[in-house]
């Protein structure tokens, strides 16, 4: 990376924490994804603004500051089993793929999955799993997860995913809401009982049915 990348993302993670951040473990993470590489050519200059910014097939990479508090919400360690739904560019997966031991991803757009998946093996990513179709559904044969992350907007509690959700002591992050504007909530189960937070208003592109057509 260059100097001038590296003191743009030194910039970034300074607001990060002033922002509220705190958790060691996701700015370290941080620090070491370049989201550089997982912005869409031409966007490399802005790469470390805190802002969301448009990816291919209409999507777009969130907000470094929803990514990082979403990251602490999930409360995450070195043995977790994640499922994250929404691939996008890869750059939340690269992020939890160094504090989890492993990363499950799944994108409706291969597109996509296939630029992810080329970033994940540029920067030696080997503990992210990954599977083009609808997250909405989850990934029944690697269930329970300790952690689930959902980075698009559901309409409704995400009940398939709750249910795959470990029973003890799992954690779920999931924008909810049908509107512009969803309510980011954090869901804990535990003996089987889940409780859930709203943390605060997030705008992400709505989660979807099925795989997507020519993508
Ligand atoms: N986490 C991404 C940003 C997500 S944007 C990143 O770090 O870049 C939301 C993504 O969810 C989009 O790529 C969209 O195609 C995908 N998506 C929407 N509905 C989906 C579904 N049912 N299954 C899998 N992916 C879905």
């Amino acid at each position: 990376m260059s100097a001038e990348a590296d003191s743009r993302k030194i910039r970034l993670l300074m607001t990060l924490r002033r922002a509220g951040i705190s958790d060691p473990a996701t700015l370290r993470a941080i620090e070491k994804t370049p989201r550089d590489v997982f912005v869409t050519r031409g966007f490399e200059d802005q790469a470390y603004d805190d802002r969301a910014l448009p990816i291919e097939c209409g999507q777009t990479i969130s907000q470094p500051y929803i990514v990082a508090m979403m990251t602490e919400a999930l409360e995450l360690h070195d043995r977790a089993k994640v499922l994250e739904i929404g691939t996008g560019s890869g750059y939340q997966a690269a992020i939890l793929s160094h504090i989890a031991r492993r990363v499950y991803t799944i994108e409706r757009y291969r597109t996509l999955m296939a630029e992810a998946e080329r970033r994940f093996k540029h920067l030696k990513l080997t503990n992210i799993v990954t599977d083009v179709g609808d997250g909405g559904k989850g990934w029944p044969a690697q269930a329970p997860f300790d952690r689930i992350i959902v980075t698009a907007a559901a309409p409704g509690h995400p009940e398939a995913l709750l249910d795959q959700l470990r029973d003890d002591g799992g954690i779920m992050v999931a924008p909810v809401g049908a509107g512009e504007v969803q309510t980011l909530i954090k869901y804990k189960k535990d003996a089987g009982e889940i409780v859930e937070t709203k943390l605060t208003g997030v705008r992400f592109v709505p989660l979807r049915e099925g795989i997507a057509r020519g993508g």
